[in-house]
């Protein structure tokens, strides 16, 4: 090959920039498959954020914290389906606490390999797994009562169910009975525990919610409460660290202060909450459904771009361009 033709070849892949995907106006979301919290709290927080989420968009890059709650919650189901239908007992909690470091082994790599299927970063996955391997060991001693006193009927699963003519779905993280009594655990893995958060979740629309379909699910019977599982994510700026470092620094300071990273609220689910939530989500799903029909407008709320956390869209409202988004159905 000629040295024009190498350099012209070379300037034309410099020159080479990568294109946005094309806007569209076409709507994926299917009400047969059902209405999740997330899509009905990015509604009723800003339509046009709801809107580039029912048509697919999603930002390509994976957020560390997104990255962590998923293999959080992964090995957390496995953990659960292990003791699902045992009795509870001290001996059962033992047992645990022994056969962890085998049973997580073969947990993570699973986990792993979930989070790669889900197109994550290598690196941070590997980060995120050594965090979850060091917290592990103090999780399943410090919630003892998890084995002692608890039994499990459910690990993380997927519910669909009818309500009022629509379709609600989620994934429920688990579900247990305690001297009797129906409970549900939500899990959320979180930067920061604020000191408001007890009270937030005294009427958190998403514990109502799942206990709602849950009761739909196992009609008679009714849920005692939401146990709200909060695991913080520290800000250790980890990429400095060996994988093995990040896990003994986990290991170390979760065992030493358990209470300063894994947090519980039980939520008392109270019947007068539970019926003004049903006549609420009921308001809520119509305007849904008539907004999806193009029966009410789209509008941004610029008062929802930035609150704890910055809108995934705000460089799209920003610059009008979708580069570094991708669309899936
Ligand atoms: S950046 Fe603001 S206006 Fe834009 S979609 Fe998000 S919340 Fe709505």
């Amino acid at each position: 090959m000629s040295k024009k033709r190498i350099v012209r070849l070379k300037l034309r892949k410099v020159k080479r920039v990568e294109q946005p995907p094309e806007p569209t106006n076409e709507m994926s979301y299917d009400m047969q498959r059902g209405v999740s919290y997330s899509r009905l709290q990015s509604f009723l927080a800003c339509r046009q954020k709801c809107k580039y989420e029912c048509q697919g968009w999603k930002r390509i890059e994976s957020k560390e914290s997104l990255t962590f709650g998923g293999l959080f919650h992964f090995v957390l189901e496995q953990l659960y389906e292990h003791v699902k239908g045992e009795r509870p007992s001290q001996r059962l909690h033992q047992q645990m606490v022994k056969n962890l470091p085998d049973l997580l082994e073969g947990w993570l790599e699973d986990a792993r390999a979930d989070a790669f299927k889900r197109g994550g970063d290598g690196k941070m996955i590997e980060r995120c797994e050594a965090l979850v391997a060091g917290f592990m060991p103090a999780y399943v001693r410090f919630h003892s009562t998890d084995f002692t006193r608890r039994k499990w009927i459910g690990a993380e699963k997927e519910f669909r169910v009818n309500f009022k003519g629509f379709w609600l779905f989620g994934y429920r993280d688990g579900m247990f009975e305690e001297d009797g009594k129906l409970d549900v655990l939500e899990t959320k893995t979180k930067a920061a525990i604020s000191v408001d958060l007890n009270d937030a979740v005294g009427f958190d629309a998403q514990n109502l919610m799942y206990a709602l379909a849950t009761e739909i699910e196992l009609h008679p019977r009714r849920v005692h409460q939401v146990l709200y599982n909060v695991i913080r994510k520290p800000q250790w700026r980890m990429d400095k660290l060996t994988d093995a470092q990040i896990e003994q620094r986990a290991l170390k300071e979760s065992s030493k202060d358990p209470k300063g990273f894994f947090v519980r609220y039980p939520v008392v689910i109270r019947r007068k909450n539970l019926i003004r939530f049903k006549h609420e989500l009921e308001q809520k799903l119509i305007d849904f459904q008539a907004w999806l029909n193009g029966e009410l407008p789209t509008y941004r709320n610029e008062g929802a771009c930035i609150t704890k956390w910055s809108c995934p869209f705000i460089r799209v409202c920003a610059t009008g361009s979708f580069l570094g988004y991708d669309r899936r159905k």
